[in-house]
């Protein structure tokens, strides 16, 4: 039988009680009630300038676009409508609206039915979902919700927008060919991969290569997070996976994309309250599933994760995700290469040198390289510019690295005089020793959750680090508290970021990387880079209390002879370090030319006084 449904009626009754429900509340929220004598008392007071009567309503708006509203009694009502208000309004040049309030102004009148459509709004949209959840139960749910991708705008990815990654592209090209005519590898009767598996950190590009395959082919792409099919309803994510692969079956050749397969894929067993929980029952499904297509129907799946070592083995057999693609953080050239595929819709000022902004992030993933350029744009937007130029690329790198800045956060000048000499410390020693990086600002506002900040750039990327390159950095990171020690006799928590730091660089040079004679080349650290590829739960090592000793006498020794070194060099450098806390000071940031002036002695702060480094 067919259900009569009972929802336009619902609305129409609701918009209706809206109406009338907003327009009362709206008159009696904006006008104050009057009794009639003071009525009288206003008018004859001149100074009303508008007035209206509907039936026994009186309303009376004043010179200061103040409301009243009186109800006239039936018995005055006829005395009042023909004499007294009449010759009043007469008298005092009111304007008198005797049917409608529409001349109240058009705000005034418009705002009730305003209220009113925003009203409708929300209800209906609540009413829509309601409906939804009453009248279709779970089966609705249990549709797969994956999202075919239209490519929005007309501009479907095809591997010419994707930077870098050249052998993941040739190793997905096969795929792409595959795609483009099944029919010619089922002829020859090779067999293709059913399933590829992206592995890499948040950023890298998983998604977005994936679809780049689906454009490069030509083919649909349904795409759905593994997160997605384990939603509200037990039993909805196994009836979700078999949606899923009919729709797709139905629009082959096509990819399957599921993000975050290790929501689904983990390894079964594993659930908290063990067997055979929700998760499993989808997993299950979707190995039945991989296993139920013929190889080159046409479908090929793809996943994303960046936690292979917990996926169920079952998932990485053949004819599963039987191959797997690394996705790496990309290399100075790749970086050049996306700041470029990113900035092509962008207006570049001239001064802009990509290579060099690539240079100057390591570390930076293609979500964060875009991330970049796009907070440039709106910084751009914001001073009214026309195009990014590069103190805008400046801003906004120090920006994604540091977080905002806090411009609201009030410093006072004690703080202020600390941090000055604490970030100076860290420059002065950073520019007086060969194996750091070279300075690109110095700033005492606070950005993110440092008080102060020196932006050093490594000219080039490094992969190696040598022991002196290490030395020289926890000298430099040292620095700060030194300078704080040194010329104010007093030490802050300021430098609490950099002891951390100090920390870890004499751990992993006597623990991991065997830069210590007494301890030798062994490892002794539980290896943190490894966390990301190897099955590392519960895999901590034990190691006798003596070696723990030794490795932490070790770590001492280093790290007092690097307070050591820090101290000797501000010593040896106290003008400049004093020059440079004050310039500080006063400037609050500066850049590398000012710096430079600085330290090598030359400095003639006219030099620096019209010269617009501060965007701001
Ligand atoms: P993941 O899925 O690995 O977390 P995404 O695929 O969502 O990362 O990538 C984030 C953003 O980074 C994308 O929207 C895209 O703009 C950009 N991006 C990633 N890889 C590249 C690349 N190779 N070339 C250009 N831009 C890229
Ligand atoms: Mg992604
Ligand atoms: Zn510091």
């Amino acid at each position: 039988m067919k259900k009569v449904n009972l929802f336009p009626l619902i609305l129409i009754l609701i918009m209706l009680l809206g109406f009338s429900l907003s327009r009362t509340l709206f008159t009696s929220l904006m006008e104050e009630p009057i009794d009639t004598s003071r009525a009288i008392e206003l008018i004859n007071g001149g100074h009303i300038k508008k007035a209206s009567l509907v039936k026994d309503k009186l309303t009376l708006i004043d010179d200061d676009g103040k409301g009243y509203r009186t109800i006239i009694p039936m018995m005055l009502q006829n005395d009042f409508y023909n004499d007294h208000l009449k010759d009043q309004v007469e008298e005092k040049n009111i304007v008198f609206a005797p049917q409608s309030s529409a001349d109240e102004g058009l705000f005034s009148g418009m705002l009730p039915y305003l209220i009113m459509g925003l009203g409708f709004f929300f209800i209906l949209n609540m009413l829509f979902r309601q409906a939804r959840v009453q009248n279709n139960n779970v089966d609705d749910f249990s549709k797969s919700k994956a999202k075919r991708f239209q490519p929005s705008n007309g501009k479907t990815i095809t591997f010419k927008d994707v930077a870098g990654l050249e052998e993941e592209k040739v190793e997905l090209m096969e795929i792409v060919d595959f795609l483009k005519s099944p029919r010619k590898y089922a002829n020859i009767g090779a067999r293709i991969p059913k399933g590829v598996l992206l592995v890499g950190p948040p950023g890298t590009g998983k998604t977005y290569i994936s679809r780049a395959v689906a454009g490069e082919a030509g083919v649909p792409f349904f795409s759905i997070s593994g997160s997605e099919f384990l939603e509200m309803f037990v039993g909805v994510g196994a009836s979700r996976v078999r949606d899923l692969f009919k729709e797709a079956k139905a629009n082959a050749p096509c990819i399957i994309f599921i993000d975050e397969i290790d929501a689904v894929g983990r390894k079964r067993g594993t659930g908290l309250g063990g067997g055979h929980d929700e998760r499993e029952q989808t997993l299950n499904q979707l190995l039945v599933e991989m296993d139920g297509f013929e190889k080159n129907e046409g479908i090929i799946m793809m996943a994303a994760t960046n936690r292979p070592d917990i996926l169920d083995d079952a998932l990485l057999r053949p004819g599963r995700f039987d191959r797997t693609v690394h996705i790496g953080l990309p290399d100075v050239r790749g970086r050049e290469e996306i700041l470029e595929v990113h900035a092509k819709d962008k207006p570049m000022g001239d001064d802009v040198d990509l290579n060099n902004i690539a240079r100057r992030t390591p570390g930076f993933s293609p979500a964060d390289l875009e991330n970049l350029l796009n907070e440039a744009a709106l910084l751009s937007a914001r001073a009214n510019r026309s195009s990014i130029n590069k103190d805008m690329m400046e801003e906004a790198s120090i920006k994604v690295i540091a977080g905002p800045e806090k411009k609201s956060k009030l410093i006072t000048p004690e703080e202020k005089k600390l941090v000055s000499f604490h970030e100076a410390g860290h420059a002065v020693i950073g520019y007086n020793l060969k194996k750091t990086e070279p300075v690109h600002m110095i700033t005492i506002v606070p950005r993110g959750a440092a008080g102060g900040f020196t932006y050093s750039v490594p000219d080039e990327e490094r992969y190696y680090h040598t022991r002196s390159m290490m030395i020289d950095e926890m000298i430099t990171l040292l620095g700060g508290r030194a300078a704080e020690d040194l010329m104010l006799g007093d030490i802050s928590t300021g430098a609490s970021n950099d002891i951390d730091r100090v920390t870890k660089i004499a751990h992993s040079m006597v623990a991991r990387y065997g830069m210590s004679k007494k301890i030798g080349t062994l490892n002794y650290s539980d290896d943190q880079s490894q966390t990301f590829l190897g099955n590392s739960i519960g895999h901590s090592k034990a190691y006798s209390e003596d070696i723990l000793k030794d490795i932490d006498t070790e770590m001492r020794e280093i790290v007092r002879y690097c307070y050591d070194k820090a101290i000797e060099i501000l010593k040896a450098n106290k003008d400049i370090l004093i020059t440079l806390a004050n310039v500080l000071m006063d400037k609050e940031t500066i850049y590398k030319k000012e710096f430079e002036a600085i330290c090598s002695g030359s400095y003639n702060p006219e030099d620096f006084k019209d010269e617009k480094l501060n965007i701001y």
